[in-house]
């Protein structure tokens, strides 16, 4: 972690008031590499060091932190800046309905599914959103947002693959108009890498139905190529924000940095997994805790409070305080994770977790795994369930025959059991106070 290694760097430094360029140098050595492995543009990474290294020589240390913190905090401050932390980031709605909202990017960037989850904010925020599939070429795509419109009870307007996209957009800003839909998004084609005759389409797009947004789609995992891809984009397009999906995965979100370097339009949104209901707006200085190793603590806290029940939370809270979390409590998290999102964007969000994630990795139960799980621990007894260091051999055989499972099974179960038991007793020894104070460091 960043921190840990700004503070061995200090170490020698300690004593002396102010920060020169030879003490700032092994410094920001490190913060060049953690940038790096975060997957932002080298050019963008060089540009940025210049930059903290002319605010931080010369700045004395305050009393109140170590340099290595006060390294960080100048990083921070400069990446959530970049990032374009503090400005106005939400979607320009305010035009006479209906409102156009285009989205292009690279094939499989996730255009289509960002299209429903946008569409499903937009109807929560009570506007009357229209979805239009303008993806001609790859097969079914026009099926797929149907499937989702179907999902969402949002209407998709009927379109065929031997139509030409601009007529599908022209005739549907039109329907949409006769029809009461204040916002309609266009789903429209995306190529393995960008091309003329994709462009040229996208542009008539543009020309046809004038959007007051251009989203462009960009995978976080797309790494170094996100700039090339998201400038060829913005040079014709001229797009006026960007969607970063697969946040949920292993990409640190570098990309997202790059992007909005190169091409000055913010990130207005995250998407954070398959679901429709995985998608939230964008908040830089989250994304900065994370590129920086830091835990995204804010997203985890907001999250948490939406999914869980006030009254289950309590319940769980005085569970952790006395250290009795149960086979029961083991029960219902599983569910609340499932209803979360992903067990590893879950507990990635949380600072000094990254090491049991991994551990924890394939942890996540699937849907069958999941209704096993509830088998096994229905036919455990409840002293079983409050205690499981009883549930002997002979009292594994019992549950998997009650169960219709295998002792294999069971005993799976219970190891991975007394593994969560073990984050769980983390979690509570950082407690929600330690969570927070990690990110109060940075001010
Ligand atoms: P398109 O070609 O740009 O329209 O991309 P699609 O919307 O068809 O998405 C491609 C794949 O990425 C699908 O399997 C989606 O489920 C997946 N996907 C899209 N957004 C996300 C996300 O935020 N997280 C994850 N994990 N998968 C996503
Ligand atoms: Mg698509």
């Amino acid at each position: 972690n960043l921190s840990d290694k700004l503070d061995l760097v200090f170490k020698k430094l300690r004593g002396q008031g102010v920060m020169t360029e030879e003490n700032v140098k092994d410094a920001l050595r490190e913060v060049r590499l953690v940038l790096l492995e975060a997957d932002v543009n080298f050019k963008v990474v060089k540009d940025f060091v210049e930059k903290v290294r002319s605010r931080a020589v010369g700045t004395e240390v305050l009393q109140s932190l170590t340099p290595g913190q006060q390294v960080i905090k100048i990083v921070h401050d400069e990446l959530v800046a970049l990032m374009g932390g503090g400005e106005d980031n939400s979607l320009d709605l305010a035009a006479k309905p209906p409102v156009a909202i285009m989205m292009v990017g690279l094939q499989g960037a996730g255009k289509t599914t960002t299209c429903g989850k946008l569409a499903r904010y937009l109807k929560s925020q009570r506007r009357r959103p229209l979805l239009v599939p303008a993806d001609v070429y790859r097969p079914a795509a026009i099926e797929q947002l149907k499937t989702l419109g179907r999902q969402l009870s949002i209407e998709v307007v009927d379109a065929r693959a031997d139509q030409d996209p601009v007529d599908i957009c022209r005739n549907a800003l039109q329907y949409a108009e006769r029809s009461g839909f204040d916002t309609v998004i266009f789903d429209t084609a995306g190529r393995h890498q960008i091309d003329d005759f994709l462009m040229d389409e996208l542009v008539r797009i543009k020309g046809a139905v004038e959007p007051r947004e251009i989203l462009f789609v960009a995978d976080a995992m797309t790494g170094q190529e996100a700039v090339n891809v998201a400038s060829g984009f913005n040079d014709r397009l001229d797009i006026t924000g960007v969607v970063l999906t697969k946040l949920d995965g292993d990409a640190k979100g570098g990309a997202a940095l790059s992007i909005k370097a190169v091409t000055g339009r913010p990130v207005k949104f995250a998407g954070i997994g398959e679901k429709l209901d995985a998608l939230e707006v964008f908040h830089a200085d989250r994304l900065v805790s994370r590129i920086l190793g830091m835990g995204d603590v804010l997203t985890l806290v907001e999250k948490a409070q939406s999914v869980f029940d006030a009254k289950d939370a309590e319940r769980l809270q005085q569970k952790l305080k006395k250290s009795q979390f149960d086979l029961e409590d083991f029960k219902s998290q599983l569910q609340q994770i499932k209803k979360m999102g992903s067990i590893d964007s879950i507990l990635g969000m949380i600072p000094g977790v990254g090491k049991m994630m991994k551990q924890l990795q394939g942890a996540q139960p699937s849907e069958k795994e999941l209704k096993r799980i509830e088998a096994i621990i229905d036919s455990m007894t409840r002293a079983e369930r409050a205690n499981h260091s009883i549930i002997n051999g002979s009292r594994r055989l019992r549950i998997a025959k009650g169960s219709g499972t295998s002792v294999q099974e069971v005993n799976q179960l219970l190891k991975r059991f007394t593994e969560a038991q073990r984050v769980m007793k983390q979690l509570q020894k950082l407690g929600p106070k330690g969570l927070m104070k990690g990110m109060g460091g940075l001010g």
